[in-house]
C-alpha cells in the first residue's frame, strides 16, 4: 500500500529517525532527514513519449514508481485507486475541482495556471480507466479556473459541470451526488456505483509523472491568516518544515494564537510548526486569537438535533458522540460512524460546544486499524 520516497532536492541524509508528522493525535513517525546541498541537481528522468503505445500496466508501473498518491486527502496510493478490481468498472471518473472549505485556494490556483497540465493528467487516467464520461465538478465561486479549464478541454469531451458553492460539496460522496445523482452506499466506496473521484493535484502529478517523467516531489499548499503578512500559494518541496513555510510568508509572532492544518471547519490545530509538509498538506492557517478563537468550554449535550439536522451524511452526530465517548464502537459502527466525512458541521452548529467530529476521530483511526487487522 506505499509508494515510494523521493528526495525533493540534492543533499545528504542525515538521519532516520521518529520525528513529529503532521497528525491530529500529534503522533511521531519515521522520517528521513535530508540536508539540501544547494545545488538541486536531479537523477536522469525517464519521461514516455507515448504512452498510449505501452500497455496500462507499464504505464501505472510509472505512476507509481513516481510516488503519486492521493493529494486531496486520504492519501491513497494512485496506481492502486486506478486499479479497481474486475466487477467494479468505472463508468464515470470525476475530477474534483470544488474545494469545500474557506481560506484553502491551493486547487483553485492550480487550476488556474496548470489547467493544461490537469486535463493532460486526466487524459492519462482517462485512458487508463476508460470510462464512458469524465467530468470536472467545479464550484460557481471559481470563475478564472472554469474558463482556463474550459478553454484546455477544447476538443477532449471533458465535461465541465459548474455546481453551487455550498459546503460541503467538494466532500468525495457530496460530489458523486450532486454529478451522477447516484449515492455512495454506506460503508461503500464510489467504485461500487461504478465512480472514481481524482484530485486536481494528482492530476498534474500524473502528466508530470507520464509526460516529464517526474517524480511527486512538491505540492501547492495554501499559507494564509491574519499571523502572515504575505498568505498566498506556494509550490512547496515535499518535507519543507512548515515553520519555515511560515516564515517564507511573514510569520508574526506576536500575533499567532493557533495553528491550523488544513481548512478551519476539518483541519486540526498543530502543537508543532516543526513537521513537514506532506502530499496531502493543502493547507496551513497562521490565525489570530480574533480570528479562530478558543472554542468555548464543552457543555451537556441538550438534545436539540441540530447536529443530525446538520449532518451532510444523515446520520446521528448525537447517538455517534454518546457511542464513542462510552467507548461502545461496535454500536458506533452500527449506526454508520464510518460513513462519517469529518465535515465539522455537527460540531460547528453545536449549542453546548461540544467538539463531536474530534469524538469520532479516534475510534474512526483506531477502530479502523483494528478492523482493517482483524
Ligand atoms: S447539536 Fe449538540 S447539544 Fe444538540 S443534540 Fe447535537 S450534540 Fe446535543
Ligand atoms: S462530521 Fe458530523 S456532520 Fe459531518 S459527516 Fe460526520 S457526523 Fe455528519
Amino acid at each position: 500500500m506505499g509508494v515510494p520516497v523521493h528526495a525533493p532536492t540534492s543533499g545528504t541524509i542525515e538521519s532516520v529517525s521518529l520525528q513529529p508528522v503532521p497528525h491530529p493525535s500529534g503522533m511521531s513517525d519515521w522520517c528521513i532527514t535530508l540536508k539540501p546541498d544547494g545545488k538541486d541537481e536531479w537523477a536522469p528522468l525517464n519521461p514516455i513519449t507515448n504512452y498510449r503505445d505501452l500497455d496500462r500496466e507499464t504505464v501505472l508501473e510509472q505512476i507509481r514508481d513516481a510516488g503519486i498518491s492521493g493529494m486531496g486527502g486520504a492519501g491513497f496510493p494512485t496506481n492502486i485507486k486506478l486499479r479497481p478490481p474486475r466487477d467494479r468498472k468505472v463508468n464515470t471518473l470525476i475530477l474534483n475541482g470544488a474545494e469545500c472549505e474557506p481560506y484553502i485556494t491551493a486547487d483553485d490556483m492550480s487550476m488556474r495556471e496548470n489547467a493544461v497540465e490537469i486535463i493532460a493528467g486526466l487524459r492519462i487516467m482517462a485512458w487508463i480507466l476508460r470510462p464512458e464520461r469524465v467530468v470536472i465538478g467545479i464550484e460557481d465561486n471559481k470563475p478564472e479556473a472554469i474558463s482556463a479549464l474550459r478553454k484546455a478541454a477544447e476538443g477532449t469531451q471533458t465535461e465541465i459541470a459548474v455546481i453551487p458553492t455550498k459546503y460541503p460539496s467538494g466532500g468525495e460522496k457530496q460530489l458523486i451526488q450532486i454529478l451522477t445523482g447516484m449515492e455512495v452506499p454506506s460503508g461503500g466506496i464510489p467504485a461500487d456505483i461504478g465512480v472514481m473521484c481524482q484530485n486536481v493535484g494528482t492530476a498534474i502529478a500524473v502528466s508530470a509523472a507520464i509526460h516529464r517523467g517526474e517524480p511527486l516531489i512538491s505540492r501547492v499548499t495554501t499559507v494564509t491568516g491574519y499571523a502572515v503578512t504575505d498568505p498566498g500559494n506556494f509550490e512547496v518541496l515535499i518535507g519543507t518544515p512548515i515553520d519555515y513555510l511560515l516564515s517564507q510568508a511573514g510569520q508574526e509572532n506576536s500575533k499567532l494564537h493557533r495553528l491550523v492544518l488544513g481548512g478551519p471547519m476539518m483541519g486540526y490545530t498543530l502543537e508543532t510548526p516543526a513537521v513537514p509538509v506532506v502530499k496531502t498538506t493543502n493547507c496551513v492557517i497562521a490565525a489570530t486569537a480574533t480570528e479562530l478563537p478558543d472554542p468555548a468550554p464543552e457543555q451537556p449535550c441538550i438534545r436539540c438535533s441540530m447536529c443530525a439536522e446538520a449532518c451532510p451524511m444523515e446520520l446521528l452526530p448525537q447517538q455517534l458522540f454518546w457511542y464513542s465517548k462510552a467507548g461502545e464502537f461496535d454500536k458506533a459502527e452500527h449506526l454508520n460512524l464510518f460513513d462519517c466525512i469529518e465535515c465539522g458541521a455537527c460540531s460547528y452548529v453545536c449549542p453546548s460546544s461540544i467538539p463531536l467530529v474530534q469524538y469520532y476521530r479516534a475510534p474512526k483511526a483506531r477502530y479502523g486499524y483494528n478492523r482493517l487487522n482483524s
